[in-house]
């Protein structure tokens, strides 16, 4: 794919759990192994769905080889000369260096490529996914489905032993009892202290 004459921009792919990115990625990438561009594939450590550390996999199955990372800068000091693309997954859990890794590999001719949840389980902004989508130059924010209605679905509904997660739970939960579905604006629900005592009045 090509952007302008010059090479070297930033593309960010948004959006809930199971609304696409890791499929999306994989599909860039593919295409860009096809056209033999030098590619390098990343993932934050954190993501440990399917226990894939070493591959980003998308829900429907899909894989692709990535190199797991704890830090932005890890991913600076592993680029190999005349890389082409740089693709990261996962990058609300990378620290906020990570924009100026992006820009800088952008600026330096790379086309960079960051897929990550814009939001937390809370519909708060996720990690650095708000500064990286103002200083890419292409950004989607992808979808899934409400689970409860059908609907566009982008928030993602943390449960704790099936039941909403409360708004003072912590946002990175590594293994425990939860799970995540896919939910619309008005399906999530996340139960505040004052709410929970308005339920008991
Ligand atoms: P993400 O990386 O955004 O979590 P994936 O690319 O891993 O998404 O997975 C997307 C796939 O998840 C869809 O193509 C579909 O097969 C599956 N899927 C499961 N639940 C849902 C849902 N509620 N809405 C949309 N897709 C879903
Ligand atoms: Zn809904």
């Amino acid at each position: 794919m090509n952007y302008g004459q010059h090479p070297g921009w930033i593309e960010v792919i948004s959006g809930v759990m199971f609304s696409g990115k890791s499929e999306e990625l994989i599909r860039r990438v593919r295409r860009a192994i096809i056209a033999r561009r030098r590619v390098q594939v990343f993932k934050s450590h954190l993501d440990a769905r399917y226990a894939g550390l070493y591959s980003v996999s998308s829900h429907d199955g899909t894989e692709l080889e990535a190199t797991p990372v704890d830090s932005a800068a890890e991913i600076f000091r592993m680029i190999r000369p005349g890389v082409q693309l740089v693709a990261i997954d996962e990058a609300q859990f990378l620290d906020p260096d990570i924009v100026s890794v992006a820009t800088v590999l952008a600026s330096r001719g790379v086309r960079v490529i960051l897929a990550g949840a814009d939001t937390d389980f809370r519909g708060e902004p996720f990690g650095s996914m708000g500064d990286l989508m103002a200083v890419a130059e292409l950004v989607d924010k992808l979808q899934a489905i409400c689970v409860v209605c059908g609907d566009p679905a982008c928030r993602n509904q943390r449960l704790l032993d099936g039941k909403p997660a409360r708004y003072d739970s912590p946002t990175i939960m590594v293994g425990g009892r939860e799970s995540y579905e896919a939910r619309c604006r008005h399906c999530h629900k996340v139960p505040r202290k004052d709410e929970d005592q308005t339920r008991l009045l």
